[in-house]
């Protein structure tokens, strides 16, 4: 490095220390984190947007560095520290895309920078001086900061997400900050870039917004990984409704905010003879019987009420009823459903038939271990009395036989 660029720089720096000494921490901010990510990436090299993220922090810091070296005036090496920061830009924006589908972050960060250069070049050529760097990257910025919440909200699957209002938040935020900060300088059209109150305010709303963005990265992240577990935690990885944990910590979640008044009934479904389907026709295809058995019944079962495998070829539904009737009435309309999907089948094939056991309780004095043992004992007998039927215990504390309605 040449020594007299090397003392020319300290010079400016102490002429312009506030500044140069911001971005100088900001930079080294941007080049630590982007090395404390690269073991994380290396752990697992499936986490794209790791390897994303570093590699746009290391060109943000780059970039901020070059900024404090070139002189505004050289205009087409003003260009380089740029199109890093552009590029910083689309990689950190790419990375947050990635995390809901997006895979071609490098296209997506050269269709950036094409963009920026493009508006680089013609402000250049429009007198704006050195100020046409500032302006055509705010206006990339703007870009960035519109596409990325647009893409967002129509591709995400934002249950996995709290708070994702912060998203669109952040970026509207970056978004007029930029559109500010273009139009400020335009307007004041400054003969060297990095000084001056504008350029603190630009500085420290920067780094305020990018420290906003690297907080929501990572909270998407977490979010985005507990959604994953909490799925492989509480759902059945065969037929992807709720497994017997996930189905017994929703009831716990719908009873918390129970009414006395309200009525709850839980239906245990049985396959009746389900061992045979397997004997007959192999495992796998029991496999195949027990995902259409549950597609079947999810369509009539609706997305408001509680449906789960509680067991190898046992299921339940809770839901809130008006009496017993409405729960013998829905188990009705699921065996009516399997004796529709068994007409359809294959000849040949015999249709699947299920027993269910019902117990009914009300919101006051609700007892889940009483429920369970009502449905079982429901489930029992409509076993033993022939399979294929329908035995509901009402709400009645000791339901004696005459309390038990047969369907
Ligand atoms: P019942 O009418 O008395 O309920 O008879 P059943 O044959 O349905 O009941 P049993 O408890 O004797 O057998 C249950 C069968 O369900 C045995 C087991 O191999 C099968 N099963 C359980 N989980 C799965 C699974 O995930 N896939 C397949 N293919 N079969 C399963
Ligand atoms: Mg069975
Ligand atoms: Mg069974």
């Amino acid at each position: 490095m040449n020594p007299h660029r090397v003392v020319e720089f300290w010079e400016r720096s102490s002429a312009l220390h506030y500044n140069l000494t911001a971005v100088l921490a900001w930079a080294a901010d941007c080049i630590l984190l982007s090395v404390l990510l690269l073991p994380l990436w290396l752990r697992n090299r499936d986490r794209l947007f790791i390897l994303l993220w570093s590699a746009a922090l290391a060109l943000m810091g780059l970039g901020l560095l070059g900024l404090t070296y070139v002189t505004a005036n050289a205009r087409l090496l003003l260009a380089l520290p740029v199109a890093a920061l552009v590029s910083a830009e689309a990689l950190s924006a790419a990375g947050l895309l990635s995390l809901y589908g997006k895979d071609r972050p490098l296209r997506f960060t050269a269709l950036c920078v094409c963009l920026w250069f493009v508006a680089f070049v013609l402000f250049s050529l429009s007198a704006l001086g050195p100020v046409a760097a500032v302006a055509s990257y705010c206006l990339a910025v703007i870009a960035i900061a519109v596409y990325v919440p647009h893409f967002l909200f129509r591709h995400a699957a934002f249950e996995e997400v709290r708070f994702h209002l912060a998203i669109p938040a952040i970026f509207l935020l970056e978004a007029l900050s930029a559109l500010a900060v273009a139009v400020f300088y335009v307007l004041e059209k400054p003969a060297v870039l990095h000084q001056g109150t504008l350029t603190s305010i630009t500085l420290v709303a920067g780094f305020v917004l990018f420290s906003a963005k690297v907080c929501l990265a990572v909270w998407l992240s977490i979010e985005k990984y507990e959604f994953h577990l909490r799925k492989l935690a509480f759902h059945d990885p065969l037929t992807g409704i709720f497994n017997r944990r996930g189905f017994f910590e929703r009831i716990g979640e719908r009873l918390k905010t129970a009414a006395p008044s309200d009525l709850f009934a839980y239906l245990a479904i049985d396959i009746d003879h389900f061992k045979s389907v397997n004997d007959r026709f192999g495992h796998s295809a029991g496999d195949v019987a027990l995902i259409a058995f549950t597609q079947t019944v999810e369509e009539e079962v609706g997305r408001t009420h509680l449906f789960g495998r509680t067991g190898g070829e046992e299921f339940a539904v809770f839901l809130k009823v008006d009496n017993v009737r409405t729960a013998t009435g829905l188990a009705e309309r699921i065996r009516g459903r399997l004796a529709d999907a068994g007409q359809r089948q294959a000849a040949g094939s015999s249709p699947l038939t299920v027993s269910i056991g019902i117990a009914v309780q009300p919101g006051a004095g609700f007892n889940l271990e009483r429920m369970l043992s009502q449905s079982d004992q429901a489930l029992y007998e409509a076993k033993n009395g022939g399979r294929d039927r329908i035995i509901a215990y009402g709400p009645e504390e000791t339901p004696a036989p005459a309390d038990r309605l047969q369907a």
